[in-house]
């Protein structure tokens, strides 16, 4: 048992999750590999919400409030993570949600399925198709899913399949503490805050946000721009780190 009171409490609830989930078979071992260069990022940027990923998060729930057939992208370490916030982010968005795998098996997709059903979310089910423009199983999705959306969700993404994404004319918001990586950099919406954080937030400003704000949101938003603040707000923070 982890003691409430230990100061990285948050932190050491969601390694446990992510190991619980790796046992189980839910999250594949390169994804305990791509939580621990999350934390790592976190670390670094002082385990909080900055302001400007906060605006990114507003900026994404206006996006999805203004898109025809939203969808959010699930893999384990985000059914692990956050199966519950994925579901009222779904309740408050009206998005569809598709479980989409880079390892993928079908026992996998089934039980990751399961458990964002438990939570309460409603999943897409069906054949998938190779429909994305990238080799091997990473090119698998649902027809109705993923392939014809105008927007998308994809929490702690692959880099390749994210240009695929984008180069296919999608809006796609990710989430990724790092602002270095390929995903971050390649995104229509780079979201640089830790998952259950992020989800949280946006969908509180799903539920709250008025058009007007939206439609000003849109039109104004710069996507360098939030991975610039982020780097400097990584670099304020070490040079804060040892007073
Ligand atoms: P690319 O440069 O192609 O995007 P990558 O090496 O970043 O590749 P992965 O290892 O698949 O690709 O990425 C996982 C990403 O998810 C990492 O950048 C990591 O910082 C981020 N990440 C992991 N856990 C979390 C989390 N809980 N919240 C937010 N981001 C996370
Ligand atoms: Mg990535």
């Amino acid at each position: 048992m982890i003691p409430k009171d230990h100061p990285r409490y948050k932190s050491l609830i969601r390694r446990e999750r992510i190991a619980d989930a790796a046992l189980k078979g839910i999250v594949a071992m390169e994804g305990v590999g791509a939580h621990g260069r999350g934390e790592a990022f976190d670390y670094l940027i002082g385990e909080r919400t900055t302001q400007s990923a906060l605006l990114a998060e507003k900026t994404a729930a206006a996006l999805f409030l203004n898109a025809k057939n939203p969808v959010i992208s699930v893999n384990g370490n985000t059914a692990a993570l956050a199966a519950e916030e994925i579901a009222k982010l779904q309740r408050a968005s009206g998005a569809a949600v598709e479980v989409n795998l880079f390892h993928r098996t079908e026992k996998r997709v089934r039980m990751i399925t399961e458990l964002l059903e438990d939570a309460g979310a409603d999943v897409l089910k069906g054949e998938s198709e190779r429909l994305l423009p990238l080799s091997h199983d990473r090119a698998l999705c649902l027809r109705d899913g993923i392939y014809s959306c105008d927007l998308i969700l994809v929490p702690l993404e692959d880099g390749d399949r994210c240009e695929a994404l984008v180069n296919m004319g999608k809006t796609v918001i990710a989430i990724d503490l790092n602002p270095l990586s390929r995903t971050a950099k390649t995104s229509s919406l780079p979201i640089v805050d830790e998952l259950s954080r992020a989800l949280a937030n946006m969908t509180e400003f799903c539920t709250n946000l008025k058009k007007d704000e939206a439609e000003q949101l849109i039109s104004d938003y710069n996507s360098r721009s939030f991975l610039e603040s982020a780097v400097k707000d990584i670099v304020e923070n070490l040079s804060n780190a040892l007073d």
